[in-house]
This record gives C-alpha cells, structure tokens and sequence, in this order.
C-alpha cells in the first residue's frame, strides 16, 4: 500500500510534468474509480475538459490538482494506484482506469490512473482549489511545514488509546501509515500498545522525530525515479526495503539487541517490534499473546 512517502514522490511528479497544461479529454475506462464524484463517469469528464492544471497539493495520502474552474481533480492511490505520464500512443497498461490528455508548452501528454484493484480513485471536488472540503477534516502530516508538534504532543498524552492506534489516526496526525508506524516505533523502543497518557512529552517528541527520520529516508530513496517521465508510485517497490529495521521481519535478529523481531495482529493487520527493546506494556500483555 503506498504510504505517504509515495504520494509526495507521486506528487512532485505531477507538479514537474502537468501543471499549467490544459486537459483536453478525459475517457473514463472503469466506472469504478469515479464512484466517489456524484456527477458520475460522464459529468466527471465533462468537469475536467477544457480545464487549467494550477498546481499539485496534498494532504496526507491524498493528492489533488487545482483547476483554473476553482475545482480540482482529487485522487487517492488506495492499495495499488499509480499516476503515469506517457507519451500519446503508449500503449494502454493492463489495468488503465482512467486517461487524461493533456496540452501544455506545445506537448501532448496523458495522464494515466492505472488501479489493479481499485480502492483508490480520483474525483472532482467542487471549489476544491484551495483544499478539497472532502478531506479538510484529515490532519496535517509530520513532513507538512504547518504541522504542529506542540498540539500533537498535548493531544497524544490525553488519550487512553495505544500510541500506535494514535499514530495511524487520521484525525490527529497524518500518512503515517503501518510502515512508518512499526519502525517509528522501533526506533524511539516504544511499544505500540504504549497508551498515550503513559508516554512523557519527551517520549513522543522522540517519536515524531523518528517518524519524520523513517519518512524523509523513504522520501529520499523514492527521489531518484524523478528523472524519467514516468511518475510512478508503488507500496511494495523496496525503495525502503533495505533501511527496515522492524516492518516485516518477524524472527529476524533485532539490529539493537539480536533478539527475534516478533509479530502480533493488529487491526486486521501485524505490527512487527522487538520485545526486548520495546517491552509490551503489563496491562495488554494477555491480549497480545
Ligand atoms: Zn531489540
């Protein structure tokens, strides 16, 4: 699943590639990723043409473009989206949802949502320029310039709920999602079913420290597909394979102590941590076993 590090790659592309262009024609493939415009395939196509590209913004794991009409065309990769630019004529990928044609400087370009799965999806968001009122509830994420670490702390230690449960709400925090999380954690040896009230100001400043050190490396190694016209984004490409420390390494030799990285459920999901490192708290240790 692309994590938010991907997003701002994909993001970044975008911002290189389409804006100031103008979009010329959309063909909605698969009704699927549209289903969250109420204008349905037709009208979203119809809301898009014609339209200036302004500018590429985000906000957590969603993406959106600003149109000249005071609309933009918002986006969320779900759990196997890409954003492509190819040149016109590219032959279609097996799982293109929707193309996007695009003039600009003289160029014809397309921009191409491909989704195997489709639980991700664009729409247009009425007079969502500015932010899509869609997704103007989601916090800003650690990486955002805005992003207020003095209010995340405060929050974090009023809640009774797991620091990790924390982590992954969108409401105080976000795009950080289970990657990050695991190894934000591993790194500040805090265990995820730590509750907020029992972590100090120190402890989660540490964290937020960690999660923006996992975020911005992942960031760093993902910057090096840039060059090519290819704006891609992929969850499991490995481009932070290398640098985890706890994130899917169940029995594998803690890099701080040697003992074995265990894994417990979590949320239809695991979280992966050491127990040496970062012992369970007294209170769940049944219902984690
Ligand atoms: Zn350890």
């Amino acid at each position: 699943m692309p994590e938010l590090p991907e997003v701002e790659v994909v993001r970044r592309g975008l911002e290189r590639h389409v804006v100031g262009a103008t979009i010329t024609r959309v063909d909605v493939l698969h009704p699927r990723p549209v289903r969250r415009d109420p204008r349905g395939p037709e009208g979203f196509a119809l809301a898009l043409t014609g339209q200036q590209i302004l500018g590429a913004c985000r906000r957590g794991k969603y993406f959106w473009l600003p149109l000249g009409s005071g609309d933009a065309l918002l986006g969320h990769l779900g759990m196997s989206g890409q954003m492509l630019i190819q040149a016109p004529g590219a032959p279609d990928e097996t799982h293109l949802r929707v193309r996007i044609v695009l003039e600009g400087g003289g160029e014809t370009l397309e921009l191409r949502f491909v989704d195997q799965r489709m639980f991700g999806g664009l729409s247009v968001s009425e007079g969502g320029a500015e932010l899509p009122p869609e997704i103007s509830h989601i916090a800003r994420d650690p990486l955002d310039p805005a992003f207020d670490d003095a209010d995340f702390v405060r929050r974090v230690r009023r809640r009774t709920a797991g620091v990790k449960r924390l982590l992954l709400d969108q409401n105080l925090i976000s795009g950080v999602g289970n990657i990050y999380a695991d190894e934000a954690l591993w790194r500040a040896q805090i265990h995820g079913d730590r509750p907020g009230e029992r972590l100090t100001g120190k402890q989660v400043r540490e964290l937020l420290d960690q999660a923006r050190f996992v975020m911005n490396e992942a960031l760093g190694q993902g910057g090096t597909s840039f060059d090519s016209l290819y704006v891609d984004v992929n969850g499991e490409s490995g481009y932070f394979d290398r640098s985890l420390h706890a994130y899917g390494r169940e029995g594998e030799p803690c890099d701080r102590c040697g003992r074995p990285i265990r894994r417990m459920a979590f949320m239809n999901r695991s979280s992966y941590f050491c127990a040496h490192c970062q012992p369970v708290p007294r209170r769940s240790t049944r219902r984690s076993t």
